[in-house]
């Protein structure tokens, strides 16, 4: 019965393995309680090796023998767990720490948790990664995924407030700041790290910037930046107009869609 289980309809979030099933927990973005902690230690050392793995999307997954699959799952969901985050399929989303991290410029962890609750687990041509950063640090490598969210400043000068000393120029890693002509360039990548040098430099906004056909691997590639928003509405429907025209026009990654259909900006995804 576990044979044929294997080989023809395993679960989402279960592994077949020659000694027993490596089952992954789709986790909610940011946190895990203690009482869910619990539950994961139990079932390590009840049904399977003693050990968890933490994934590199920040899952947990773990191996148990066959005859434990069903007492598994049932303990987590007593506790609001679910198995998930396999297959072709909208995988757990992936957040920083967000509003913890004196750098943020946005509630990451929020949005992660809007996005997990509306797509995870939705079917895809192939599998689908969304990361979130707080800032364009950039530590949940959103711009290397295929839909990858990063909060940002746009920045200005006060020319009134500019002394013309210079140090902008030399400060700023890429070279984004023309002071001369008082022009703030779209180089700019917006971590508002020079507001510490200089008064005349201010935010002018916060937006959060869209990237999409990123991905890592053997041959990794940036995603493309397709759009700049303001709220978590936007993002919500452009990831859901991504996913649409995804699903029904993917064969491959994201990537391959982007390159395929030449994507530039979020008009071109709507023309697909
Ligand atoms: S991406 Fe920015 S806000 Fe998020 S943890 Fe890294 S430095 Fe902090
Ligand atoms: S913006 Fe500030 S740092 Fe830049 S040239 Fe003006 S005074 Fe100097």
């Amino acid at each position: 019965m576990v044979k044929m289980f294997c080989d023809q309809n395993y679960k989402f979030g279960v592994l077949p393995k020659k000694d027993g099933f490596m089952i992954r927990i789709s986790l909610k973005p940011g946190y895990i309680t203690s009482k869910q902690l619990n539950v994961i230690g139990y079932i390590a050392r009840h049904y399977g090796e003693d050990k968890v793995h933490i994934t590199s999307r920040q899952g947990v997954e773990l191996k148990i023998k066959h005859e434990y699959l069903e007492n598994a799952e049932k303990l987590l969901n007593d506790v609001g767990l679910k198995l998930g985050s396999t297959g072709k399929r909208i995988r757990q989303i992936k957040s920083c720490i967000g509003r913890e991290c004196q750098n943020a410029i946005g509630d990451s962890l929020s949005l992660a948790e809007i996005l997990h609750n509306e797509f995870e687990g939705i079917w895809v041509p192939k599998k689908l990664k969304i990361n979130i950063s707080a800032c364009p640090n950039d530590c949940a490598w959103a711009k290397f995924c295929d839909v990858g969210i990063i909060f940002r400043y746009t920045m200005n000068i006060n020319s009134m407030e500019c002394s013309g000393c210079g140090r902008c120029e030399e400060f700023c890693e890429v070279g984004a700041i023309d002071w001369k002509n008082q022009i703030i360039s779209k180089k700019c990548i917006g971590t508002g790290e020079c507001l510490k040098l200089c008064g005349a430099l201010y935010v002018k906004d916060k937006v959060i910037s869209i990237y999409v056909g990123g991905k890592g691997g053997k041959f990794p590639k940036m995603g493309k930046h397709i759009s700049d928003v303001k709220t978590e509405d936007e993002v919500v429907n452009i990831v859901d107009l991504i996913i649409e025209k995804y699903a029904k026009y993917g064969k491959k990654r994201v990537y391959d869609l982007i390159k395929n259909y030449n994507i530039n900006t979020i008009e071109d995804i709507e023309n697909i």
